[in-house]
Formats: C-alpha cells, structure tokens, sequence
C-alpha cells in the first residue's frame, strides 16, 4: 500500500497538531509558529505506506498568496490519494468556505472536524450525520490536542483513498452564478482536460477571474470574450462584482448548511472567556502598551541576565572544550596549521554562535507560548492600521520586532506571512533593526569617542535604523512592491491554554535549525576567514595579519570607504570580517590594532577615527548587509540566491548613501 494524505485547512485549524499526532516523532519539518511555507511529510503511524503532508494554511483558493497557489498547484499536480480537511468546529462558517472549494478539485476527500472538545463544552451539538449528508462527503468528528477520533479518521481517509470516492456533490450554487459556472464548464471542456484541470473548478475560478488558471487553460480569443460576456452578465443581474457574486453563493450555502446542522445551547465557553480577554488585550488604548510590555518582559528574559547568564554559561562550556582540545592536540603534535585552524577557526567562529543558544532557545520558547495561546493574530490585529500605511501588513510586526534580537529567527519569523509581497517586504526591512550582535561595537565606540552620551548615541542609532526602515519601506512601497498587503481577516481564534508538547515541538524545530546552521554555513564561513586571516597570497602561514590575504582584500575596499572618512585598511577589514558575525568587528579592531587588552581597546580608535568618522562608522555598522547567518536566511526564505544579492545590494547601498550624508552634514555643522 502506497498512499497520499494532504493535510488542508485554514491556520490555526490545529493542522500541526493533527499532523504530530499522526506521524508521532516521525517527520521531516522545518515550519515556525503561525503558517507552513514548505509542505511537511511524515509517515502514518502504525501504516505502512501511508505518508502524509501538512500543506501550508489557507483561507481560500485565491491566488493572492505564495500559500494558496502552492496548496492548489500541489492538489492538481502531485494528486494525493485523498485530501483532509481539517475544519474548526469552533469556527465552522469560516473553515466550510475552504471545503467548498477544495471539493471541486476532483480528489477523494474527508472533513476531520476538529476541536470537539470545545463544542462539547460549550453545549452546542453539531449534527454531524446531516453534514455528511448535505455535502455528500465523509465527516469525522476529532479532537487533535487530546487525540480523540484520530484513529477513526485516519482509516476514514485511507477507505476513501482505496476506493477513491469523490465528493458526491459539488454543485452548491443557485441563479446567475450557477448559470455562469455552467455555461463555462461546457465551453472550456476540452481545454480544461487538456490542461489538466479539474472542469468546475476551472469553471470557478475562471467566473473569479483568476488569471493563473485563465493562462494555464490556454484559451482561445473568441473563447475569452465569450466567457467575460458570461461574466458581464452575472454582475448585471447580481449587481456586485465576479469575486464577491462567488463568494456570496458560498456563505449563503454555508449559512443554510449551518442552520440545518448547528443546535446552539448558549455561546461556547471558550468563546466568551477569549470576548472577555479580549475586552482587554485588543482594547483601542490598552492594546498598544500591553502589546509592548509583553514584548519588553520577553526581551528582557531573553537577553537579559537569564538568557545572557546561560549564553555566558555556554560559551564558558565551549571555551573549556576548546582549551581541553587544544592541549590534546598539542600533545599529539599534530600539523600546527591544522592545530590553528580547529581551534581559532571552528571553536571560536562556530562556538561564539552556538553560544547564542540558550537565547534563541528562550526567544522560540516564548514565542510558541505566544502562538499557542492565540495571542499572536491579536497583536497583527492591532498593529495593522499603522504598518498598513507603510505598505506593510500587521503580521510583519512580529519578524520587526524580533529583529531587535537576532536577525536570524527574524527572517524565519516572516514566514508567517501570508503573501510572497508583504513576506519580502518585511524580509528586506529586519535587518535594518539593529541586532545585539551590533552592540558590542556601539560599546566600544562610543566608549572610545562619546563618553559623556554614550546612552544618548545609542539610543539615536536604534531610532535611526526605524527611520531608514521606515523610508525603505515607503520607497519599496512605491516602486517594486506596489499593490496592497493582503487584506487582513479578521478571524480570532479562542485563546486557549498552550499545550506543553505542541509548544514544545515547535521549539524544536526551530532550535534543531539554528544548530544545524552553526555546523554547515558558519563552519564553512570560519573557515574561509580564518584562511584569509592566517595566509598570505603565496598561502605562506603569516606572521601578523595585516600581511594576511585579508588585509590584501581590506586594501581593496578603502576606496569604498574613503568617501565616508573611514578609508583605513583596518576599518575595511573590520567591516568584512564584521560579515561572519557583527562582533567580529570589535574582536578584529583588537587585532589589528595589536590591543594588549579589551579596555585599552577604545584608547586606541583614535588611531583610526575621529568622533564624526567613529559615528558615522557606527551608521555604516547599524545598516549595512547582515551578517552571513542571515544571509544563508534570507537566500533560504527567498529560495533564489539573486534575490539575496539584490537585497544584500540594497541594504548596503543604502548604508553607504545614509553614511555618505552623515558624513557630510557633520562635516558641515562641526
Ligand atoms: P495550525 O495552525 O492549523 O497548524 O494549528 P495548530 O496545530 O498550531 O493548532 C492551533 C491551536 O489549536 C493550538 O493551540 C492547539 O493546541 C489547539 N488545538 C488543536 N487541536 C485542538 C483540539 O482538538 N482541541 C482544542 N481545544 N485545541 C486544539
Ligand atoms: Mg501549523
């Protein structure tokens, strides 16, 4: 027996629960809290032969986002045996306007309608024999937190697989819209075939007006006016237009299907507790403050003393590791070069990420708490309004603010959000929140030449970095990225008690991905610049590193600086090794500025810098291109490396022109 289960469903449908119970520990995964971008796959527990994917989650069919277009083109083209629609009984109306769709796709199919827990609480009874009946497909009722009917529902879609049963009834529709979708369906037959499409839902989509199938059907002239004069029709005697005239007959049968099938008893429990907390959290004045206190309380536990404690701990633990090897080799009188390069190269460059650890650990922990508890939707809720004016949707607010951390989980961060657009968007604008790895360089700075307003220099950078984001984003807004981010709806889960192993799992992913990261691209990045720093050209062992290949590059790139009133070899080369971690920087002032130790370091700048090139520095570091583990992120989440060097282009472009005219302006005031 091989089979293929699709798992569907709108988010926070309990998707990834569903499937963690189905396939236990036994999966390939690699998704953040909120949407999953790439499908997952797993194996079914206890069947052999039976694999199942969780498909990103969707709301609808539409082409309007990366989502939707990847879960229909993966239904159409990789045909699964049978489809799981994964329905929140809590949120009945909302999750049946997907089912409707994914039933004309032409694919075995069963509704798991999940959360029965809850209806059970709440004293509303669902008939769930009429449901089956009204929609001519299986129904089984589930619980997927508490592992209830999963087992039932699993042979249900392996039945419905072998003997391929279709959804016995797929037309819903009444009046205009059914005459439109019929007379389509007879002239777009044989192209439909042809093409590979199921026919009526090749017929809706194109009475939607969805360019995407339109294009994939390859229709004729004649044929296309014939169709818009279908349509032109439908919106003459509906008096709305095509998307809506859909979306209506929709919700209508939907609305009597509920009516039929929905015996209420009162307002679910759960309902009325997430009104009440509500009352608060998204309260028009409240809202903002909570939203930035919880925010505060997680930065502080994440990188304050807890975190920065148990990092510290980590990289004692490394750098004992590292001492521990070192005599070792030292003792087997292994090839000196050999010797530097394990414990220069890979213990200080993959140590000092893996020492970051504990925080991200903490960060992810926090976080999932958050999504768990449905909190997350809440905050995009409230944040809308203001990003939207920025081109931006209210979801990007979590990968913003997770950028004042790391850019890094940031980055991943935007995957939950729900347009190809508004996720590169939000991509391109985090790295301009300056991350903690940048302090260690403010620090000493401003150490070295702003004694008296150390904490004001600070702050003006971290306001500075909002602001360039702030005009990126307007830019991008009016130029590449025209058009709106994706409309927000509206739908807020219940808030629930998080559940430990779901909290859990996700963390896990997210962690295993962070480490995994360390050993492959930062241990070949140590690599290389541990290479440049220790050879010459002639790849002869150097003596001090401005002999070193490295600085042979650094020389290259003064020209590039010298406008900016840094061009200085050292300042170069601190900016590029500043690339494999931004505390590279300070570690590779010390250096080359041959610094006895780290407090005679500051003392020393002036070697290098005055206080307006030491700030303008300073500007340079704040924006220029992250570091290279958020550069393999950005390639991984964009899937192309051109579009990494084009934002990669931008971003530093953009440092560079901001530099050029601090420069300058402070040239002119002092
Ligand atoms: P996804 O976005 O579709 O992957 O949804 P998740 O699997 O992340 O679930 C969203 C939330 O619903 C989580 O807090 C789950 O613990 C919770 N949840 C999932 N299934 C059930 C269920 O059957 N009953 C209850 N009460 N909660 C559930
Ligand atoms: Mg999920």
């Amino acid at each position: 027996m091989n089979l293929t289960i699709a798992l569907v469903g709108n988010p926070n449908s309990g998707k990834t629960t569903l499937f963690n119970q189905m396939t236990g520990s036994n999966q390939k995964v690699s998704n953040l809290p909120g949407v999953t971008i790439e499908s997952k796959e797993g194996l079914v527990k206890g069947h052999k032969g039976v694999k199942v994917v969780d498909l990103p989650g969707i709301y609808s069919l539409s082409p309007y986002s990366a989502e939707e277009v990847v879960a229909r083109d993966y239904i159409i083209n990789q045909k699964p045996d049978v489809i799981i629609n994964i329905v929140d009984a809590t949120n009945i109306e909302r999750n049946l306007y997907l089912s409707l769709q994914l039933m004309e796709l032409k694919t075995p199919m069963v509704i798991a309608l999940n959360m029965m827990d809850e209806i059970r609480n709440s004293g509303v009874f669902i008939d769930i024999q009429q449901m089956k009946e009204t929609l001519g497909i299986p129904v089984v009722p589930i619980s997927a937190s508490k592992n209830e009917g999963v087992h039932d529902l699993i042979h249900c879609a392996i039945e419905t697989a072998q003997k391929r049963l279709l959804p016995k009834k797929i037309d819903f529709c009444t009046g205009p819209v059914h005459n439109a979708i019929h007379s389509i369906s007879h002239l777009i037959e044989n192209e439909a075939k042809a093409a590979g499409l199921p026919l009526r839902y090749s017929a809706t989509k194109l009475v939607e007006g969805d360019d995407l199938v339109m294009e994939t059907l390859k229709l004729e002239e004649p044929e296309k006016d014939i169709i818009q004069h279908i349509v032109d029709d439908m919106e003459f005697h509906l008096e709305t237009d095509r998307e809506a005239a859909m979306a209506d007959m929709r919700y209508c049968f939907i609305e009597e299907l509920c009516d039929r099938i929905i015996k209420k008893g009162g307002e679910s429990k759960a309902h009325l507790r997430s009104i009440k907390i509500d009352e608060i959290l998204t309260h028009k004045y409240l809202a903002l403050p909570i939203f930035l206190g919880i925010m505060l309380v997680i930065f502080w536990l994440t990188f304050g003393p807890l975190g920065t404690w148990l990092s510290d701990f980590l990289g004692a633990g490394i750098d004992h590791l590292a001492s521990i090897t070192d005599a070792a080799l030292s003792r087997t009188n292994i090839n000196p070069v050999l010797h530097s390069l394990i414990i220069d190269g890979i213990f200080v460059g993959v140590g000092s990420v893996l020492s970051f650890l504990p925080l991200i650990t903490i960060l992810f922990f926090l976080l999932s708490v958050m999504e768990d508890s449905g909190y997350i939707p809440r905050v995009a809720f409230v944040m809308d309004k203001l990003l939207r004016r920025l081109g931006l949707s209210g979801r990007s607010i979590v990968p913003l603010l997770l950028g004042f951390g790391c850019s890094v989980p940031a980055i991943m961060a935007a995957r939950t959000l729900p347009s190809r657009r508004d996720r590169y968007m939000t991509i391109i604008l985090v790295p301009f929140m300056s991350c903690s790895a940048k302090i260690p360089i403010y620090a000493m700075f401003t150490a070295a030449f702003f004694k008296e307003h150390q904490a004001l220099v600070m702050f003006a950078l971290y306001i500075m970095g909002i602001l360039v984001a702030v005009c990126c984003a307007l830019l991008l807004k009016g130029t590449i990225f025209s058009g709106n981010p994706v409309p927000f709806v509206m739908e807020l889960p219940n808030y629930r008690m998080p559940v430990l192993k779901s909290v859990w799992l996700r963390m896990w992913e997210n962690i295993l991905g962070f480490i995994r990261r360390a050993f492959t691209i930062i241990f070949l990045a140590t690599i290389v610049i541990w290479l440049l720093q220790s050879f010459d050209a002639g790849f002869n062992m150097v003596e001090s590193s401005d002999q070193s290949m490295l600085a042979s590059i650094g020389i290259l790139a003064v020209p590039i600086f010298a406008p900016l009133g840094f061009g200085d070899w050292r300042a170069a080369t601190a900016l590029i090794t500043g690339l494999s971690a931004k505390e590279a920087v300070v570690s590779t002032f010390a250096i080359l500025l041959d610094a006895p130790n780290a407090t005679a370091l500051p003392a020393m700048m002036s070697e290098i810098f005055t206080p307006l090139t030491g700030f303008v520095f300073l500007v340079f570091c704040l924006l220029y291109m992250p570091c290279v583990a958020a550069l393999a992120t950005i390639r991984k989440e964009m899937g192309s490396t051109w579009k990494a060097s084009a934002v990669v282009l931008f971003q530093t472009s953009v440092a560079w022109i901001v530099a050029f005219l601090v420069y300058n302006i402070g040239k002119m005031i002092l």
